[in-house]
């Protein structure tokens, strides 16, 4: 009898994770757990099947009985506008949702968690490997996200090395497509159901800093074989992601070639907003040898733009994300607009962990 818990699987990735996991035959039982708070129940709607329960709730609290053989925790926001609105409600889903969680598990069961590329910061090293250790402000905008992320990276870990729990972390990269919801408020789907609405697109800052951007079927099917499918057993941290860098204005630029009336406008940066991003996949190609991102970002968009027309057409009236986290505007001056970390060569990889890379100097700007 083999019973798994999801943790936020009415979320964007959540869901889909459902999905994949009730392909599989040995599964008996699929616990979902989420308090739709960026969740939502449309995302599964079209589940007719008898092993899955939904339980509307905080994971924190929510009346969950029995163990489970595998446990997935994704109940976290992960849309910066949406995570700073709420951040002590982010810590705890994450921190003491992971501690919840671990007390759920069955002896001998598995704990995954979908860790992020935030726990690098504003990397000083490019690509980012899993040793990396990450620029990170524990005290800035961006911290009840990231320190949360890793607050729950050392719980597991430790629970890993002091009592032999089996776990599975994975630090995701920006991941786009179907089932964002339309006030999300991250870059793609923002741009999508702006220009879908007839509104300029908004980049934050000059747009020059870059993401590696994750077409969700090839990111779930990466988790489906790093996390049962495959047969592995290495705890991570696993980096997955599509390690193709493109910078927000470009991705701005081609949703605006399906747009061409669609204005691109810069508005002040966000604060502490990572200059670049984008997975080292060594340690990924060992344990899923094969995977990759086959769905090119360009391909992606156009995927996701036409699900977000179908979508935004059911929706009587427009639903804002909340508003963005931005610099004020007496702080923004051209010097501002060009991230001071951008303007020196990243260091190399072994270089920068050796030697405990600094802090850029221009990095008060952000403030
Ligand atoms: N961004 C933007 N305009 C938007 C939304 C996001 O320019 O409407 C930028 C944001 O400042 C960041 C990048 O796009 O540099 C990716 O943002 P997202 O919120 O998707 O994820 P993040 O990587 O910041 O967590």
């Amino acid at each position: 009898m083999t019973r798994i818990l999801v943790a936020g699987g009415l979320g964007f990735i959540g869901s889909h994770l459902v999905d994949r996991l009730l392909q599989r035959s040995d599964l008996d039982e699929c616990l979902v757990v989420d308090n739709l708070w960026t969740g939502s129940e449309e995302n599964l709607a079209h589940v007719q099947d008898s092993r899955v329960r939904i339980l509307v709730g905080d994971i924190e609290q929510a009346p969950i009985v029995g163990k489970f053989d595998e446990i997935y925790h994704l109940a976290s926001p992960a849309s910066p506008p949406w995570y700073m609105t709420q951040p002590l409600r982010t810590i705890s889903a994450n921190v003491i949702g992971a501690m919840r969680l671990l007390g759920l598990l069955a002896p001998g069961g598995q704990v995954a968690y979908t860790s992020t590329s935030e726990v690098y910061g504003d990397p000083l090293v490019s690509p980012q490997p899993e040793s990396y250790r990450g620029s990170v402000d524990c005290t800035g905008p961006r911290a009840a996200y990231d320190e949360s992320k890793r607050c729950v990276e050392a719980m597991l870990f430790e629970a890993h090395r002091v009592m032999g729990v089996r776990i599975k972390v994975v630090r995701l990269f920006n991941v786009f497509g179907p089932r964002t919801r339309a006030d999300d408020g991250r870059a793609v789907s923002n741009f999508v159901t702006q220009a879908l609405r007839g509104l300029p697109l908004t980049v934050y800052g000059d747009g020059s800093q870059s993401r590696s951007w994750g077409y969700i079927d090839d990111i779930v099917e990466g988790l489906a074989r790093y996390f049962w499918r495959d047969g592995c057993d290495y705890p991570g941290p696993l980096n997955v992601g599509n390690d193709r860098e493109i910078s927000v204005l470009e991705v701005a630029k081609y949703i605006q070639k399906r747009f061409p009336e669609r204005p691109i406008v810069h508005l002040p940066p966000a604060p502490q907003d990572p200059t670049n991003r984008r997975p080292d996949l060594t340690i990924n190609r060992r344990m899923i040898p094969g995977w990759d991102c086959a769905v090119c970002y360009e391909e992606g968009v156009d995927r996701t733009i036409d699900w977000f027309r179908a979508e935004l057409a059911k929706q009587p009236a427009p639903l804002l994300a909340p508003a963005p986290v931005l610099a004020p505007l007496d702080i923004v001056t051209p010097a501002a607009l060009v991230p001071a970390a951008a303007e020196k060569p990243l260091a190399p990889v072994s270089a920068a962990i050796a030697g405990g890379a600094e802090a850029p100097s221009g990095a008060q700007l952000d403030l």
